[in-house]
């Protein structure tokens, strides 16, 4: 995980023109951090390589730049280590040091199907931040798929309820940029 944090992408790092349907000026006017101080949630959606890690990173690297406190971590690490505070304990606890972060972005929903409960744990963390703090969001997968992505229809919708009514979602229409050398192993749209 060291090597992820340390791995830091910037806006500047950023190539607009590899992904045309990305609205340059909605992820500038995101970068001036005013969805963070109205507790909103920002959903990157598109296919793996689309630029979604690197978005989420960038902007919370302009957050911290601005002296807000930001957290990151994925999906699977997220509920893997509320599952462990809930087995001894100290999910509360958890819960709390969790909603401290100004933004907290949990990259990757959907890549990994979500551990047994793991969706209730974090609709707890969700329904604990929801209009407190700011989030930020990436997945390969539509909305529509998120019962799926959690194994729990109910959970699911609990969770979209929460996570769409502030929110701002950006969808990536592009390529893989992992595979931009490599045109011709894309299929076409
Ligand atoms: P995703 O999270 O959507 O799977 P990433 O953000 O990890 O994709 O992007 C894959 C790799 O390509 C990363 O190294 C990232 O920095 C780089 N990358 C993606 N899109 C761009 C872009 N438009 N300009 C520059 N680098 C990009
Ligand atoms: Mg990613």
């Amino acid at each position: 995980k060291m090597s992820r944090l340390l791995d830091i992408k910037t806006l500047a790092g950023f190539d607009f023109s590899f992904q045309p349907s990305l609205d340059r000026n909605r992820i500038l006017t995101l970068a001036q951090l005013d969805f963070i101080d109205r507790h909103e949630v920002v959903h990157f959606l598109g296919q793996p390589g689309c630029g979604k890690t690197h978005l989420a990173i960038a902007l919370g690297v302009e957050a911290v730049k601005a002296g807000r406190s930001v957290y990151f971590t994925t999906l699977a690490d997220l509920v893997s280590s509320l599952s462990k505070a809930e087995r001894e304990g100290s999910l509360r606890e958890r819960i709390r040091f969790l909603c401290r972060p100004q933004l907290l972005v949990v990259d990757e929903i959907g890549y990994l199907p979500v551990i047994a409960g793991g969706g209730n744990l974090f609709f707890q963390l969700v329904n604990a931040r929801y209009e407190r703090g700011a989030m930020i969001l990436t997945s390969n997968r539509g909305f529509s798929e998120w019962s799926e992505v959690f194994g729990d229809t109910v959970v699911a919708t609990a969770l979209l309820d929460r996570l769409l009514h502030h929110a701002v979602v950006v969808r990536i229409e592009g390529a893989s940029y992992r595979l931009r050398r490599h045109a011709d192993l894309i299929p076409d749209p």
